[in-house]
């Protein structure tokens, strides 16, 4: 059997057992540096390219239980004007829903399910990959515990799963350093409020600096309360020096409103949004840059070690998806485990190197942008400043290059691996030796 070692369980890593077993392979571990599964509650979309993937493992039924459905994409500038709308999933034409969704149930679901193809032991918690030792013939991950115990793992393929700061990509990129930034600071929590807009609306608020995003991630249908999502990104270093450091929430939530004062997408009342905040979580916005390969011999890389891009569109977490699906596909797929991790990321590098660099203009949400730059003092109609075509463009363009348009979604060919072909993959199999 095969032995599959893949480092990390966020949703890449967790995305990537679970296609492996779908598509045939028995072996796979997962370790995961944390003690336990990480469990942040903040909110994700999943666009319907990866939705699809799920349903096609079979997940859909369960996540849509914890999600709302997502149908409007709405942009607008801080004076209130709608600069763009769209409909996004079923209401968009999608075969497929966009979910908008609490990461932490999604970790969760696909957790639950990566233990109930493989087993309990299939996820390794506290286990960190500190080490990796790589030639043809020969991987081993080291990993640590917290009492610092050490223990060599030998395995045929090592999939990094391990994220942003990745040690699986820094074994081979070692002069890489850390991630760059833009300057800009996000704040992030979820609250309990109000229905807003259609009530499945993902809102965008922005100048050519600033950015506050709101969407529902859950619906208390009893209390009639929806748990809304948002972020706020703004440079650092226009954080008001009277109010530094914005390290406390009240801080936090000063500096918030210091920045976007009343604004807010028709329907919330951002203040009591942010008092209502438990808890305030501050990130710099970083990314990577695209790098020339994944692939090094039987170690290859998923999800954001591979090509972690601003959060802009929705689409770290989608593609994370989207690369197990393909990967699983491809090794099911070739005899030869060089052939299938080249196939791989033949198929996937230049498109998320394409994306990230789209992203680092602010993908869609580059029509905010330009709105402020062609009218900072708001307009009365949009169509004093952009043509619908140029709207429509912008975001039918990001999303032929994310691979997410309608037409690609919902025709092109499955990745479910039917069981015809269930190639050994062992490292006495590998033309490489
Ligand atoms: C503000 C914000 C909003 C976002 N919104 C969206 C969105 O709406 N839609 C979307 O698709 N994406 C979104 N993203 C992006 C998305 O969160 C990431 O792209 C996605 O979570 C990446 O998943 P991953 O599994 O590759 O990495 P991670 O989620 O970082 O998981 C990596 C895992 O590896 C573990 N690990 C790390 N190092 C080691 C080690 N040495 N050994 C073992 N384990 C290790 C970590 O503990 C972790 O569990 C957003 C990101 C941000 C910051």
């Amino acid at each position: 059997m095969t032995k599959i070692t893949i480092v990390g369980s966020g949703i890449a890593g967790l995305a990537t057992a679970i296609s492996l077993h779908a598509a045939g392979f028995e072996g796979i571990t997962v370790f995961e540096a944390e003690p336990h599964l990480r469990s942040l509650g903040l909110g994700l979309n999943i666009l319907p390219n990866a939705v699809r993937e799920l349903a096609e493992l079979g997940l859909l039924d369960e996540l849509q239980q914890r999600a709302i459905r997502t149908q409007e994409l709405a942009m607008y500038n801080p004076h209130g004007n709608l600069v763009w709308r769209e409909d996004r999933g079923l209401l968009a034409g999608y075969q497929w829903p966009q979910l908008s969704i609490s990461r932490s149930r999604l970790v969760m679901a696909l957790a639950a399910e990566v233990r109930r193809r493989l087993g309990d032991g299939a996820i390794v918690t506290d286990a960190r990959l500190v080490g990796l030792h790589n030639e043809p013939g020969r991987t081993c991950g080291i990993f640590t515990d917290r009492d610092g115990s050490t223990r060599t793992v030998e395995t045929d393929l090592l999939i990094g799963a391990d994220g942003i700061h990745s040690v699986v990509r820094a074994a081979f990129y070692p002069a890489e350093g850390p991630p760059p930034t833009n300057g800009m600071t996000m704040y992030r929590g979820t609250a309990w409020g109000d229905k807003f807009l259609t009530g499945n609306s993902m809102a965008v608020l922005g100048d050519d600096r600033r950015r506050l995003v709101l969407y529902p991630i859950e619906r208390d249908e009893t209390a009639g309360k929806t748990l809304i999502n948002w972020v706020a990104a703004f440079p650092e270093r226009e954080t008001d020096p009277s109010r530094q450091p914005a390290g406390g929430a009240a801080e936090m939530r000063k500096a918030i409103l210091h920045q976007f004062g009343d604004w807010a997408p028709p329907g919330v009342d951002l203040t009591c949004l942010l008092e209502d905040t438990q808890h305030v979580q501050k990130y710099p916005m970083i990314d990577r840059d695209p790098i020339p390969r994944w692939t090094f011999d039987n170690v290859t890389l998923v999800g954001d070690a591979a090509h972690a891009m601003y959060p802009a569109g929705s689409n770290g977490a989608t593609q994370a998806i989207i690369d197990a699906r393909v990967l699983a596909w491809h090794l099911a797929a070739h005899s030869d485990v060089g052939d299938a991790f080249q196939a791989y990321e033949d198929e996937r590098r230049p498109q998320m190197t394409e994306l990230q660099k789209t992203n680092r203009s602010m993908g869609p949400e580059r029509v905010i942008t330009l709105a402020h730059e062609r009218a900072p003092n708001g307009f009365d109609d949009v169509r004093e400043v952009f043509s619908e075509e140029e709207l429509a463009e912008i975001s039918r363009n990001y999303a032929v290059t994310g691979k997410f348009d309608q037409d690609w979604v919902n025709s092109r060919p499955s990745l479910t691996v039917s069981q015809r072909h269930q190639p050994d993959l062992r490292r006495d199999t590998w033309s490489a030796e």
